[in-house]
């Protein structure tokens, strides 16, 4: 960058006899070389001939210089807000978590046995407890069918999680869960081949792979890892 600095004058130097520079395109040249360079304050004792410069221009460069920092800052400030604002959202006040630790990944979604699995597997002792991927309200709990005793959960994203095959549901219908919060107990109700946890996640009314869309959301169900904080989810 110093070369880039000093090799500024010289540039002007060298159309010193054109009456008028064409003064935007000089400012933006300068601007960038002193912005890129982190430079905030342009002093006219910053430029080696800085004297033959016609004052005028300078002071144009010195002020294109500071309002395009100001640019920089303002835009540095709204990065800053929008990061915040997303970790916010992300981790601390609603984050994503896996719903139990220590299971074994069994099942994917996908064709199985000849039919669509709408979910995923998590093998685990029966009684282990387990608890809400997200917050949202309790829209089912209690027998579904081939899904035994289960919870759905409905976030405030219009998504859904099922968890089905507990032993017990430990929540009511209508009931505000928070991340994190029991739910229920793994068990082997419903169509169902050992204790198990059948976690599946509906958007807009229709089952999809959890794997990737729980990962957008900072939780690996496969590595068995969870984003507290949302720089970790968002990278
Ligand atoms: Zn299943």
């Amino acid at each position: 960058m110093r070369q880039r600095l000093s090799s500024e004058p010289d540039r002007y130097r060298g159309r010193r006899r054109v009456p008028t520079p064409p003064r935007s395109r000089y400012a933006a040249v300068v601007t960038t070389a002193f912005v890129g360079a982190g430079i905030v304050a342009l002093g006219a004792n910053a430029l080696p001939d800085a004297k033959s410069v016609n004052p005028s221009v300078l002071d144009e460069l010195r002020q294109a210089s500071v309002a395009s920092q100001d640019a920089a800052d303002r835009n540095g400030t709204a990065d800053r807000a929008t990061r915040d604002e997303r970790s916010d959202a992300a981790s601390e006040q609603d984050p994503w978590l896996l719903p139990l630790h220590g299971y074994d990944f069994k099942s994917p979604y996908g064709v199985r046995w000849g039919k669509l699995h709408t979910g995923i597997d998590l093998v685990a002792p029966e009684g282990t407890p387990y608890k809400a991927i997200h917050s949202g309200t309790v829209t089912k709990a209690g027998w579904f069918g081939g899904y035994g005793y289960a919870v759905i959960v409905k976030h405030s994203d219009g998504s859904e999680a099922i968890y089905g095959h507990s032993s017990a549901v430990t929540v009511k219908e209508g009931q505000e869960v928070k991340a994190g919060d029991q739910l229920g107990l793994v068990g082997n109700t419903g169509h169902s081949y050992g204790s198990h946890l059948h976690l599946e996640v509906h958007v807009n009314g229709q089952p999809l792979d959890p794997v990737p869309w729980l990962q957008e959301r900072g939780v690996d169900i496969k590595l068995e890892t969870e984003a507290l904080y949302g720089d970790v989810a968002a990278s």
